[in-house]
């Protein structure tokens, strides 16, 4: 079964001869469990595309599911509803607050959705995500590689069906990006969950077990098994 499914998307930004045709018609699925890399040359859409998905915007045409849920036909309040309890971000610039510790960080949005942590759920994401100690560490305190995988744990622990990753290795060496992905792939499969990353970078794709590549707003062609090298 799918998690996601686009079908016809369209989206165009500003009007008359100032219309940009950012997606042209894009269907695609992603299965559940499925760990899915977008790639494609600068302008061609990906993170419109992937925002489109998330319902962070909206489509000019076409539909968009998440799980059953037609999103583009629900309104505000429900798509932050529904967003804040299917869906997970990850971000290029981590996101984290300066003020609250690592721990504090990754319960947070259980908190603001004002849901009980699953304690297994979280004991396991603090074991793989490693920190130990550095979890009372606020995020000065951290490497870029550890604050990016406190924010792919804060991703996590609310249990979303889909994670949208943005990039989620651009401003790591690749040490930290290889150490973020491989957290990333490990926990999903252990939890089941479905993620979507928007990435540039051949070696983030190659984590992933199928890329699509857009161009100019059209999904243009897919590789089942990437590897750094017959991703370029
Ligand atoms: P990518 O992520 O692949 O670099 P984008 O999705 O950011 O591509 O952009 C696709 C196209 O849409 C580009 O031509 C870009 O200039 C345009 N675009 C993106 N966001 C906006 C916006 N808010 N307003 C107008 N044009 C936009």
């Amino acid at each position: 079964p799918a998690a996601v499914v686009a079908t016809g998307v369209t989206k165009v930004y500003g009007r008359g001869d100032a219309a940009v045709h950012a997606l042209r018609g894009v269907d695609v699925r992603f299965g559940t469990g499925a760990f899915t890399a977008i790639m494609g040359p600068s302008g061609s859409g990906k993170s419109t595309l992937m925002h489109c998905l998330a319902g962070l915007d909206s489509v000019t045409e076409g539909e968009v599911r998440i799980g059953d849920t037609d999103i583009t036909r629900l309104g505000d309040k429900r798509l932050t509803l529904l967003r804040r309890e299917r869906v997970g971000f990850i971000f290029q610039a981590f996101n984290l607050l300066p003020t609250l510790t690592a721990e504090q960080n990754i319960r947070l949005p259980l908190d603001i959705a004002g849901r009980q942590a699953d304690q297994e759920l979280f004991d396991m994401v603090i074991r793989t995500v490693g920190l130990g100690d550095r979890l009372k560490h606020r995020p000065s305190q951290l490497s870029g590689g550890q604050q990016q995988r406190v924010a792919v744990a804060r991703a996590l622990v609310g249990k979303p069906q889909v994670i949208f990753a943005d990039e989620p290795t651009g401003n790591l060496d690749s040490r930290s990006g290889a150490e973020v992905l491989s957290f990333l792939r490990t926990s999903v499969r252990e939890l089941g969950q479905t993620i979507v990353m928007v990435t540039h970078d051949p070696v983030a794709a190659s984590y992933a077990d199928r890329v699509v590549f857009l161009r100019d707003g059209l999904l243009v062609t897919e590789l089942a098994r990437p590897t750094p090298q017959n991703v370029l």
